[in-house]
């Protein structure tokens, strides 16, 4: 058994997931390593921020270097010298999210062309169970069709249908030694749908599920209404991953609702336009108000950046788009989500977690 449930508070779960790299501690935010790396950190950084696992991207990795070059080189830890678990998204997503580079999508695959040099790309089940195979990472993804917020019913549905069809043909495709599979569930908030996706998905056996195709541009409000009658349509004995969400109030939600893996560019991206997550809300460091302002990003915060400098500083190096800014506020933004699923995990533990999201999102309301 690759996972144990470990606490249970409400639908909340903790738990453990094994994989090949060593174990997941679950609720688990997983940084974005898009390219190979968590952009600007050091490995051994972004496992100190309190990171079990990572995520890379097989869109990326095959245009660039190639998943046959990292194969060559040892697999994607061997590669980027990170010895914990990775685990690859099918590149699904970046395919159906890029729409104006779809050349084709039929019942075989999806043919596109590369973000980089424009060349043609197919991809089918089986090529992103082989890209995934070659980067050896601890748990690969599902191929599936997810369709922006707002689509028709019927496209909806041809989603669902297409992606059952090809999770079909991933699951019977060869892996990686040890590698765990992840299917995903397609359907948006359509009850219907999302609920005929998840028994088709899980009834291919899996070793974890996701809700997709949630968190694409609809209100957050139908986000959380969906994941709370999907979620234990889920099997109970099997980690379930929410993709994309990592903001600290989303995150709270969706652990709330039983979810306990989760992603997001969110803390990386925001520390490259300059700002902080905080537990006072999100600080635009460019703003001339922290000129002189001598205190750390979050006076609660135990996270290198911190420890050691000032909003001041941090500003004029934002400002003078000095490196150094970058890397502070990724170590910040990091540490910060992290942290709160931490605690997240910590109060399921001891059963209060009803209490410690409440004060959170009490702290977390935007100081006006
Ligand atoms: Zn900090």
């Amino acid at each position: 058994m690759s996972f144990q449930v470990t606490a249970t508070d409400g639908a909340a779960r903790a738990g453990i997931l094994r994989t090949p790299h060593g174990e997941v501690r679950t609720p688990a935010f997983m940084p974005v390593g898009t390219k190979a790396a968590v952009k600007t950190l050091h490995p051994d950084e972004v496992r100190d921020l309190g990171a079990d696992i990572l995520l890379g991207n097989s869109y990326h990795l095959h245009c660039r270097p190639g998943d046959e070059v990292i194969e060559d080189l040892g697999g994607l830890h061997e590669f980027m010298g990170w010895g914990g678990p990775i685990l690859t998204d099918s590149g699904g997503f970046q395919v159906f999210s890029l729409l104006d580079t779809i050349l084709a999508v039929d019942d075989d695959g999806v043919t596109f062309r590369s973000v980089y040099d424009g060349s043609r790309e197919r991809f089918t089940p089986e090529g992103v169970a082989a890209i995934q195979a070659n980067l050896r990472s601890d748990i690969a993804m599902c191929l599936d069709v997810c369709p922006p917020a707002g689509v028709s019913r019927a496209d909806l549905e041809q989603a669902v249908r297409r992606t059952t069809h090809w999770a079909q043909r991933q699951r019977a495709a060869p892996r990686a030694p040890g590698q765990l599979v992840f299917g995903i569930t397609q359907g948006a908030s359509d009850r219907v749908l999302r609920t005929r996706s998840i028994e088709e998905i899980t009834a291919l056996d899996f070793d974890g599920y996701a809700l997709g195709g949630l968190s694409v541009g609809e209100p957050r409000a139908l986000t959380l209404d969906a994941t709370e009658w999907a979620a234990p349509l889920l099997p109970e004995g099997k980690p379930r991953y929410f993709m994309g969400i990592g903001d600290a109030e989303g995150i709270l939600e969706v652990v709330e609702r039983g979810i306990d893996m989760f992603d997001c560019v969110l803390p990386t991206r925001t520390a490259r336009t300059g700002s902080a997550l905080t537990w006072a809300g999100r600080l635009n460091l460019k703003n001339a108000r922290f000129a002189r302002d001598p205190d750390p990003l979050d006076a609660d915060c135990g996270c290198p950046a911190c420890a050691r400098f000032s909003r001041a500083y941090i500003r004029h190096l934002v400002n003078q788009e000095e490196l150094l800014g970058l890397r502070l506020l990724t170590l910040h933004n990091l540490y910060f989500v992290l942290d709160v699923t931490a605690q997240a995990r910590a109060s399921i533990e001891t059963g209060e977690l009803a209490s410690f999201k409440r004060r959170a999102l009490d702290r977390l309301a935007p100081v006006t």
